[in-house]
């Protein structure tokens, strides 16, 4: 591994964040700020098709990038954007393996809400 995908794969990773590509390029280049932002990019590509990182894709936002490569379900705040880990629902897994004849490969399960932060005791955004 460069030096250069070291240290984005050490921000990945160093944290449950899942942060936009921007947000690793801003927190890279504070460490090397000779960085450009293509090598940021070039390289989270890289460690997603190595299968180090996973890469989450967001309707109508930037993709997100996921320390975990394993398949697992997200919580997603649809004001600011917060993507959280959800617990393996195996429960809810298991049920959808029992429906199918051949095992499935992986799965990609998002929820969304208003987080707690977002809602601020507002009255909005019940879903
Ligand atoms: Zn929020
Ligand atoms: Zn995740």
């Amino acid at each position: 591994m460069t030096r250069q995908r070291q240290l984005i794969y050490g921000i990945v990773t160093a944290a449950p964040e899942h942060r936009t590509a921007e947000e690793i390029y801003d927190l890279a280049r504070a460490q090397m700020p000779s960085l450009a932002r293509g090598t940021v990019y070039r390289n989270l590509g890289l460690l997603v098709q190595e299968g180090l990182i996973r890469k989450l894709e967001m309707p109508d936002a930037p993709a997100r990038y996921d320390r975990e490569p394993r398949s697992h379900p997200h919580l997603i705040c649809q004001r600011c954007g917060r993507v959280e880990d959800l617990a393996a629902s195996e429960q809810l897994l298991a049920s959808i393996r029992a429906e199918l004849p051949v095992p499935i490969t992986g799965y990609d399960l998002k929820l969304y809400h208003i987080c707690p932060a977002c809602r601020g005791g507002g009255k909005d955004g019940i879903a």
